[in-house]
């Protein structure tokens, strides 16, 4: 079976082969088993349900959540040759008319309907006397209140199941579904003793970026203009927000659009529009855009600030990269988001249960954003998936990128203005102290008395009031919430303000262009955009990125080489084939390229050959221990490294646990006292070792988790290993 399902894919879709999770989800579900898949965004969900479509005898139904997209998803599969058709109210009684039609002459392999549909008793009788051979349900996770996307229609697919006369094979797709969603799917669209795929979670292609810096703004248009020809989306929490930043897109001549809840119908149609088709770069939205967004050549995703949810988020960065070309994803963390999100769910919902869950949603994005370790480890764990590394090499905390600037003296001050202020305040009214402000509020308070009063006087209020914020993100300080949120010392303050922890910020993180494209590639981009525009379809439609990508490296000059090319299917080398290798060969031609044309085989073996040398190459945690072997105490190597001294740790643990390490004497002091170890130790024989939360909440709240980690690295590890 899975032989013709290869074949449908080649000559469909030009694919040369299956993605490894796609396998065996086509392979349960043309065993006519209830499968359950769960994907992340750009898996390639799609194919796994349309090959077995066109395998089956009779229709396949496809229930979507998202009407105003069908129309762009059925228009994409027709383009493969396909034959699709959807139902939604958006369409005419004619034109439905037509439909039902084609349907009773069995004419239709996919049709794609709206969940609402099933509300209505008299097309549910009509779609009993279809030959229906398989219901998938996208976007499965919507039959879930515990799910963020929850759409009460989706309730009526499992009636309207049991309702058919023979029962079809039902599949169902999610990209984001912890186990309570999972099993709410199961049970509520009544799958049949499914058989459950859970494919790995990552997405390799994306860098995920979590950064803590003052003046954002600054940032994204710093970054928009060294990456001026890419595709992007950036998030905001509130319209208002996204209103601002799209003027000043604007403004600095970027080429952008905006979308949220607040545009009238038709203005946020034309803008996803003119995103989708490449007419403009940039989307400045909240998160009511993009689900369902096909476009695969999103190379970047900025949130602006922090969304309310891990499975949000990761579903909102999986819109970048769907081609699988190198993308981005960068969080811009602010204090001040927290107080948003937590607003946003007091306005949300009055159901205190759903209340409580997003609540503690919100804490889990809270704990990411100041999260040391690796941040694609933590999201992947999150949803249940174990990692191989401890480093992903591919995030900002492994990276460990941008300029460290030691800005402690600078702290100190604000700290000891706090201090001295007694009562709590809101950022601006510290601001004011520090700068010296004549204000009367400063003055009935007798601040101008203080020693700390005008002592910052070089800032200006907005860069002063950012760098108050950025502590805050950081955690030295922490904010108070009420209805004005106030500045109150952290765990961490004191320590600061004593001198016994210093204050680094990674400040310039530099702006790097997402990936060099060459000269050819650009030509082939503008082609497809002729073409695209002709046609009335979206660029990516006609070829994606990678595909053209390929074309520039390999240059085929005929037939049978530009089949080889991943995404020539059939009907597609027959609409463009011709035209895209005339240009490419008149490349070639003008720029005397000698080429020399290699079979897809031998690719993969360069590929295979590149991936061998990438993994030979040093691993960080053998850099760490070797600068240990030179003698170097953990803080050392940490400030050094430009790491966190819970990486390094976590480096040494690596190391040791490699069976081939050799004994090293580790220097961990510094990092706890004696009096801190005792204590420590006490609880851990209390509590154990395997989470250290616990044993954070028991101890004296100045220890800190560094100092839990290396106690049981001393005690623990060390110990039994070496
Ligand atoms: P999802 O619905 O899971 O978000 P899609 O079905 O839209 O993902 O697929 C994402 C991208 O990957 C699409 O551009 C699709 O054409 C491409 N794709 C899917 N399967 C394959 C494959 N086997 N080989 C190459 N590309 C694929």
């Amino acid at each position: 079976m899975i032989k013709e399902a290869l074949n449908v894919l080649n000559e469909y879709y030009g694919y040369k082969d299956f993605r490894k999770s796609q396998k065996s989800v086509i392979d349960s579900i043309l065993c006519k088993k209830d499968t359950l898949a769960v994907m992340p965004t750009g898996g390639g969900k799609s194919i796994c349900y349309q090959i077995p479509a066109l395998l089956f005898d009779g229709i396949t139904i496809v229930i979507s959540p998202l009407i105003s997209l069908m129309k762009d998803q059925v228009d994409n599969i027709k383009d493969l040759g396909i034959s699709a058709e959807y139902i939604n109210s958006s369409l005419s009684s004619n034109k439905i008319q037509e439909i039902t039609e084609k349907l009773n002459e069995d004419k239709i392999k996919l049709l794609y309907l709206a969940p609402e549909r099933l509300e209505a008793s008299e097309f549910c009788e009509f779609m009993k006397k279809l030959n229906i051979s398989q219901i998938a349900v996208d976007e499965a996770h919507c039959v879930s209140q515990w799910g963020h996307d929850f759409r009460t229609s989706y309730r009526y697919i499992g009636s309207f199941i049991g309702s058919l006369p023979k029962r079809p094979v039902v599949s169902a797709f999610t990209a984001t579904a912890t186990e309570e969603v999972r099993k709410d799917i199961v049970k509520l669209i009544e799958l049949n003793e499914p058989e459950v795929f859970i494919s790995g979670f990552d997405r390799e292609n994306l860098k995920i970026n979590v950064l803590k810096i003052p003046n954002r703004l600054k940032y994204v248009l710093n970054y928009i203009s060294e990456n001026k020809d890419q595709s992007g989306i950036i998030y905001v929490s509130t319209r208002k927000e996204a209103d601002h930043i799209y003027e000043n897109l604007i403004e600095n001549n970027i080429s952008a659009a905006r979308y949220h809840a607040g545009l009238p119908d038709a203005e946020r149609k034309q803008n996803q529009e003119d995103f989708v088709y490449d007419r403009i770069n940039v989307m400045v939205a909240t998160n009511a855009f993009g689900m369902g967004i096909d476009k695969s050549n999103v190379r970047f995703v900025i949130h602006y600030n922090m969304p309310k949810n891990i499975e949000g988020y990761y579903q909102e960065i999986g819109r970048a990269g769907r081609d699988g070309e190198k993308s981005e994803c960068i969080l811009l963390f602010s204090a001040q988001d927290i107080i948003t999100q937590k607003y946003l769910i007091e306005v949300g919902t009055q159901n205190p249960e759903r209340r409580i869950n997003d609540y503690k949603k919100l804490q889990t994005m809270i704990d990411f954003v100041h999260h040391n370790g690796c941040l694609r480890k933590y999201i992947l764990n999150y949803f249940g998936e174990e990692t191989e590394y401890e480093d992903c090499e591919n995030c900002s905390n492994c990276l460990s990128e941008g300029e460290p600037v030691d800005r402690t003296v600078e702290a100190q001050k604000v700290l000891s203005c706090i201090y001295r202020m007694k009562r709590d305040f809101g950022v601006n009214t510290i601001v004011d102290v520090l700068r010296g402000s004549a204000q009367k509020k400063i003055l009935q308070y007798r601040f101008n008395e203080l020693s700390t009063y005008g002592i910052m006087k070089n800032y200006s209020k907005k860069d002063l009031a950012e760098f108050i914020n950025t502590l805050i993100s950081h955690d030295f300080i922490s904010l108070k919430e009420g209805e004005y949120p106030t500045v109150v010392f952290s765990e961490k303050s004191m320590d600061i303000l004593k001198g016994e922890e210093r204050v680094i910020f990674k400040e310039s993180v530099k702006v790097q262009k997402i990936t060099e494209d060459n000269e050819l590639f650009g030509v082939l981009k503008a082609l497809r955009k002729d073409i695209a525009s002709n046609e009335g379809v979206p660029p990516y439609f006609i070829f994606p990125d990678n595909t053209l990508k390929e074309m520039s490296v390999r240059f085929p000059s005929n037939k049978e080489q530009i089949f080889d090319i991943s995404g020539v299917g059939q009907v597609k080398y027959e609409k463009y084939g011709e035209t895209f290798l005339e240009i490419i060969n008149d490349y070639v031609t003008k720029n005397n390229i000698e080429v020399k044309w290699t079979d897809k085989s031998e690719v993969s073996l360069q590929e295979k050959a590149t991936n061998n040398l990438r993994s030979s190459k040093v691993k960080t945690q053998d850099v760490t221990v070797n600068m240990i072997k030179e003698g170097k105490s953990i803080i050392e190597v940490a400030k050094e490294r430009e790491i966190t001294v819970s990486t390094v740790l976590g480096h040494i643990e690596k190391y040791i646990n490699d069976e081939n390490s050799e004994k090293v004497e580790f220097n961990l002091e510094g990092i706890f006292t004696e009096k801190e170890e005792k204590e420590i130790m006490e609880a851990t024989a209390e509590l154990g070792v395997d989470r250290l939360a616990p044993i954070k909440a028991k101890v004296s709240q100045k220890i800190t988790y560094d100092a839990i980690r290396a106690v049981i690295l001393k005690n623990y590890v060390l110990r039994d290993k070496l």
